[in-house]
C-alpha cells in the first residue's frame, strides 16, 4: 500500500473544492477566461493548496478548467461557435440513435436489463418551472435535461453509446451561456415526444422526436452563445497582462 493508500480526510477536503469549484464555474461566478489562484483559492476556502490542485487536475480533465505552463489555471472560456456545433452536429449523430435502441428495447418483454421500467423517462422529462431564483432555475433546469437525456442514452442498452454521450459533457458547456426561460419552456413538450415514442416501441419516432429536440435546442442555445459573443466575455476583453505592458 503505502504512497497508493488514499488519505480519506484528503480526498473529502479534494472533492468538497472540486463541487465548489465547478458550482461557481458553472454558475459564471468564476468567469470564462477568469485567473485561477490556487494561493488565493485556498486562503478563500480555508484549506491548504493540495486539495485544490486535485480538484483543479480534475476540472481540467472535464475541460472547464485550462493549465498553461508557467500562468498557471485559467477558467476555460465559452465555445467558440465551430465548437458548439460541432457539439451538436455529434449529438444528432449518436443521440436520435440512443432513442430509438431505447424504444426497441421498451418492447423487448421479459428482458431485465436492471433499469426498471421505462415509464420513468415520462416523469424524467419534465422540467422544473422557473423560480424567482433565475440562476438556481437555470441550474435545475440543466440538471433535469441532463438526466433526461443521460437516461435516454442508457435505456439504449448499449454502454459504448451511453458512454460516447456522457463524454460530451453537453450539458456542461450548454449551461455555461446564458439561456432565456421563455426558451426552455418548449423543452418538456419536446422531452415528452420522445419518451412517449419510447414508451411505445416506436423506433422512427422516438428517433425522429430526438432529432427535432437537438435542432430546436440548437436554435435556442445558437441565440444564447452569440448572446454572450456581443456581450464580449471576460475571455474576449483584452487581457490585463497585455494591457499593463
Ligand atoms: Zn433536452
Amino acid at each position: 500500500m503505502g504512497e497508493m493508500q488514499v488519505w480519506p480526510e484528503r480526498q473529502t477536503l479534494a472533492d468538497e473544492a472540486y463541487t465548489e469549484l465547478k458550482s461557481r464555474i458553472i454558475q459564471s461566478i468564476l468567469e470564462p477566461g477568469a485567473k485561477l489562484s490556487i494561493d488565493g483559492l485556498a486562503k478563500h476556502m480555508a484549506i491548504s493548496q493540495t486539495p485544490i490542485r486535485e480538484a483543479l487536475a480534475r476540472l481540467e480533465v472535464e475541460g472547464l478548467v485550462e493549465r498553461r505552463p508557467l500562468s498557471g489555471y485559467t477558467v476555460t472560456p465559452l465555445l467558440t461557435g465551430p465548437e458548439f456545433e460541432d457539439l451538436f452536429e455529434l449529438r444528432l449523430l449518436m443521440e436520435p440513435l440512443a432513442a430509438s435502441r431505447a424504444a426497441e428495447q421498451a418492447g423487448r418483454t421479459g428482458h431485465d436489463h436492471g433499469l426498471g421500467d421505462f415509464g420513468v423517462l415520462r416523469g424524467l422529462a419534465e422540467t422544473p418551472d422557473f423560480g424567482a431564483d433565475a440562476k438556481l432555475s437555470r441550474l435545475a433546469f440543466t440538471e433535469a435535461d441532463e438526466r433526461f437525456h443521460a437516461a435516454v442514452a442508457r435505456f439504449s442498452l448499449s454502454p459504448v453509446l451511453a458512454k460516447a454521450i456522457r463524454r460530451l459533457d453537453a450539458h456542461l458547456h450548454l449551461h455555461r451561456a446564458y439561456i432565456e426561460p421563455e426558451a426552455i419552456g418548449e423543452t418538456e413538450a419536446e422531452h415528452l415526444a420522445v419518451a412517449a415514442a419510447i414508451i411505445a416501441v416506436k423506433p422512427l419516432a422516438a428517433e425522429e422526436a430526438m432529432r427535432r429536440h437537438l435542432e430546436h435546442s440548437r436554435v435556442r442555445h445558437r441565440a444564447a452563445f452569440a448572446a454572450a459573443a456581443a456581450a464580449g466575455t471576460p475571455a474576449a476583453k483584452p487581457k490585463r497582462a497585455k494591457a499593463a505592458r
